[in-house]
């Protein structure tokens, strides 16, 4: 990787209040939100609850459903003045190529605006390589560990918005 952090054995609180800083990184610079950014780790280790609280903090209002079975939630944001789209994608159940077509994530994978995808594994070489990938660690019930590692310039970008450590 280009770059790397890690935030080790956060509270889901301190996991929100670092999601805020880098939100309010982005309201900054909404240049940086053109990402793709891939998030790994087990059942529970809390990769929906990440995207949770950054589109929380991103000025997301509505319900922020698990993508469990629509595969992708699709959301529109205002940065800074810019509109920019976001997407967020589950793809623990995806079988056929035909179904992540049909579920619009051929505009993910080729897109632009902020793209969250769990379980990226599923869907093998149709998805490029991120500009971040997270992987999530449960360190205890309640503490998770994140390492980060930028895989592009723009992921790069991206995590210098910080709030922490490097890795
Ligand atoms: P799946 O692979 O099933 O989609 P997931 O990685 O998306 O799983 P979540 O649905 O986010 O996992 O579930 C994580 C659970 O762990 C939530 O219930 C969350 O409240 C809880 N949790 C406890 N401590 C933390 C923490 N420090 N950070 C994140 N989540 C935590
Ligand atoms: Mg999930």
């Amino acid at each position: 990787p280009l770059a790397a952090r890690r935030w080790a054995q956060l509270t889901e609180d301190d996991l929100a209040a670092r999601l805020s800083a880098l939100a309010r990184g982005l309201q900054a610079d909404p240049a940086r939100a053109d990402v793709l950014i891939t998030l790994h780790g087990e059942l529970g280790a809390g990769k929906t609850t990440l995207v949770r609280h950054l589109l929380r903090a991103l000025g997301v209002s509505g319900r922020i459903k698990s993508p469990t079975f629509a595969l992708v939630e699709p959301y529109e944001l205002t940065l800074g003045g810019q509109t920019v789209p976001v997407w967020h994608a589950d793809l623990y159940r995806l079988t056929r190529p035909s179904e992540w077509i049909e579920a619009g994530l051929a505009e993910l994978f080729a897109g632009r605006g902020l793209r969250l995808v769990e379980w990226p594994e599923r869907a093998g070489a149709a998805l490029s390589r991120p500009d971040v990938a997270v992987h999530l660690d449960a360190a205890d019930d309640d503490r998770r560990t994140l390492q980060w590692l930028a895989y592009s310039p723009q992921g790069r970008a991206l995590l210098e918005l910080g709030p922490d450590e490097p890795a």
